[in-house]
């Protein structure tokens, strides 16, 4: 599902060149489930940018779905990324302004909206937010406000989710019912890469990297 062949990424700032990530290689499998841990700074997040083709890498070979990331333009990045990949951070990023629904709709093409707005009330009712369809997230639990964030990456029907620290921001409680969602996808065939400093979150995971500045741990060391 994921392949990544010595991808490094340098940002440029007024302070000089910040080497994020530096020679990553990295192949996640079709239907596995990968927790990605280190300490902050190490290039998780901008690992999860270039493979959800958000960003570009300054160099290396980025595969996703079988398909060369590298060689497409913008928009071709745009309709694949909103096709394949669902994400999910750790702040939702939900729009203010729009209901429940309209959030999770928001991430759907204008000529599939009939048939997903009947899939997005399903997904929405199986996550126990059947009662807030019409609520703004200004109204919402930090939990409820996850899982119609989830619901959001789902409702494409992707085969990869993304998730950034998803659990970041939750009680315990709430962290296990987002964790299960992500479970549940990943049970039915779907890939998950977790970004996560938590050791309950990673322990549901097929498997662990450690990303060091930028770099893939050694797993032996870790
Ligand atoms: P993590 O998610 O592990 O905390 P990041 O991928 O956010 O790590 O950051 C890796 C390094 O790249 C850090 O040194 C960070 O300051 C730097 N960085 C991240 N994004 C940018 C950016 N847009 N511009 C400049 N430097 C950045």
């Amino acid at each position: 599902m994921i392949q990544l062949e010595n991808v490094s990424k340098v940002y440029s700032t007024a302070k000089g060149p910040v080497h994020a990530l530096d020679g990553v290689g990295l192949e996640v499998a079709e239907g596995e489930y990968v927790a990605v841990r280190g300490p902050s700074g190490c290039g998780k997040s901008t690992l999860l940018t270039i493979i959800g083709t958000l960003g570009t890498p300054t160099s290396g070979i980025v595969r996703v779905a079988g398909q060369d990331v590298g060689s497409m333009n913008s928009a071709g990045r745009a309709s694949f990324r909103a096709r394949q990949i669902g994400f999910v951070f750790q702040t939702f990023r939900l729009l203010p302004y729009l209901t429940v629904m309209g959030n999770v709709m928001a991430a759907v093409a204008v000529g599939e909206a009939p048939a997903a707005r009947q899939r997005a009330a399903e997904i929405l009712e199986k996550f126990q937010l059947g009662h807030r369809l019409t609520h703004r997230p200004g109204e919402l639990s930090t939990g409820e406000c996850q899982r119609v964030a989830i619901a959001r990456a789902m409702i494409n029907r992707p085969k990869l989710i993304l998730a950034d620290e998803p659990t970041g921001n939750l009680d315990p409680q709430n962290a296990a019912g987002v964790l299960d969602l992500l479970d549940a996808f990943h049970q039915q065939g779907g890939t998950v890469l977790l970004v996560t400093h938590e050791e309950e979150a990673a322990a549901r995971a097929d498997r662990t990297i450690s990303l060091r500045n930028g770099r893939v741990a050694d797993p032996s060391a870790v």
